[in-house]
């Protein structure tokens, strides 16, 4: 094809992907104005190449979750083979199948403590709602029906369902729903001493033992929390954070709900989140990593003891199912996708190249004046920008300043992610669980290239 007839296929797509392609989570206008922002067309190991044969590195395995890597043919094979055996069937009326019984017992075998039942969707929202749903029906059961309210905190993200969103701690997302769904609060993030029960704590009130206390804690029937707040900003909890947070819901009776969509499958250098601080949630949300997003997967694992107790109060149908819970195809690649991640020893690897990030993280801090707050654990990283970051003075939002880091890496064929929250201007850097240390090397020698650049422009 002649340069000429390739742009013109190219300037084609982008045509129809504007009049015909409305994008999630996206600059609608920016959209209609410019077209796609890229056209991806493959991807192998940490990179992604473009349509116009540009490649570049994917420095938050595209959105947390390709984490053995793009272009695994062992998934592509896995797929293959179960769609051609037998694709799909259903789950409802107890049918079943070998592969949703065999990811089940894996999954089982892999969890923390006694989380030993799944029960599966297609992503990280579905699971959440799911969860909302089990512990509020749960209650009704156990003739306390006045337990519907859920809190979760401030910057949490859980997704954009309705009931995901009224979770979800970020106002721009709750904005955009206009009406949220019923009994659903968000508490102030890591006020360990207020969780703990601190009342001189100036944000006692908004902490979740504030919370509780204000609902009554007979009307609340869950607290969910992310182990590491992902789009939020990546906020890593302090240490004894979240078994306070255990703590406070055994001492009230309220069930735990981690969100583990992005923690999960070794992103925190750990198999789950939870592994990192030794706590058991009652329930666990997982989605992404599970198939590291070769396909659509999402489960709410849960106790069996919590199970057993929905099996004994449940005398009619368990009315709750998605036409693709447990799908053969989609089991049968997070087989395949969890058999890689324990064969190639990824959580290992996490763990190891999160050394790594963190080294490069901590000279970003210190050779740029305008990056600070560089944070980590395992695989899953930022820093923000400030006009000063030894002072904490910030940057006027007009100035995009996170978008324009990104872009600037983008610029040098690095994927990275803006975020901005609060006043808070967050570049995320989560790469694939496989990187070597020679291209997480080459990720830094490229930000540092952007934030030069940046240093420079910025006077
Ligand atoms: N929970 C967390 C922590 C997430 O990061 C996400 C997505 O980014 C979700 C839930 C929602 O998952 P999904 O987009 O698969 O519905």
């Amino acid at each position: 094809m002649s340069t000429q007839d390739k742009n013109a296929a190219i300037e084609e797509l982008k045509q129809l992907d504007r009049k015909h392609y409305l994008h999630p989570t996206s600059s609608l206008k920016q959209h209609q104005k410019d077209g796609p922002a890229q056209i991806f067309v493959e991807g192998k190991g940490i990179y992604l190449t473009n349509i116009n044969g540009e490649t570049f590195i994917d420095g938050v395995s595209t959105l947390w979750n390709v984490n053995v890597g793009h272009g695994r043919e062992e998934l592509a094979e896995a797929a293959k083979q179960q769609m051609m055996k037998l694709a799909y069937t259903h789950s409802f009326h107890t049918y079943s199948h070998e592969p949703v019984i065999r990811l089940s017992q894996k999954l089982a075998s892999m969890a923390p403590g006694d989380l030993n039942v799944s029960f599966y969707t297609s992503g990280g929202s579905e699971s959440n709602d799911t969860a909302f749903k089990l512990v509020r029906n749960y209650w009704k059961l156990k003739g306390q029906p006045n337990r519907t309210k859920i809190i979760s905190l401030e910057r949490a993200y859980h997704g954009v369902t309705v009931g995901a969103t009224s979770a979800t701690g970020l106002p721009t997302f709750q904005a955009f729903a206009n009406a949220l769904a019923p009994d659903f609060y968000q508490a102030k993030p890591f006020r360990t001493n207020a969780e703990l029960g601190d009342k001189s704590d100036p944000d006692y009130e908004g902490s979740i033992r504030g919370t509780i206390e204000k609902l009554g804690s007979e009307n609340v029937a869950a607290v969910i929390v992310e182990p590491v707040q992902g789009t939020g900003g990546v906020h890593i909890p302090p240490a004894g954070y979240l078994q306070a947070v255990r703590a406070l819901c055994d001492e009230f009776g309220i069930f735990m709900i981690t969100d583990e969509v992005i923690c999960g499958f070794g992103r925190t250098g750990t198999m789950f989140g939870a592994d990192n601080w030794d706590f058991v949630p009652d329930l666990m949300c997982i989605a992404k990593g599970i198939t590291s997003g070769y396909i659509q997967l999402g489960a709410v694992m849960m106790k069996e003891s919590f199970r057993d107790e929905l099996v004994e109060m449940t005398s009619d149908i368990f009315f709750h199912g998605f036409t693709y819970s447990g799908h053969p195809t989609a089991c049968a690649v997070a087989l395949r996708n969890i058999e890689i991640i324990e064969q190639e020893g990824l959580v290992a690897n996490s763990l190891e190249m999160g050394k790594e990030l963190e080294k490069g993280l901590a000279y970003l801090e210190q050779t740029f004046p305008f990056i600070g707050k560089a944070r980590s654990i395992g695989l899953m990283g930022g820093f923000e920008l400030f006009k000063d970051a030894a002072s904490g003075d910030k940057f006027e939002p007009s100035m995009r300043i996170a978008h324009r880091f990104a872009q600037a890496c983008l610029d040098r064929k690095l994927i990275l992610r803006p975020i901005v929250y609060e006043g808070s201007y967050v570049v995320a850097i989560a790469p694939p669980l496989i990187i070597t240390k020679q291209e997480n090397d080459k990720m830094f020698d490229i930000i540092a290239d952007a934030a030069a650049a940046m240093q420079k422009e910025l006077g």
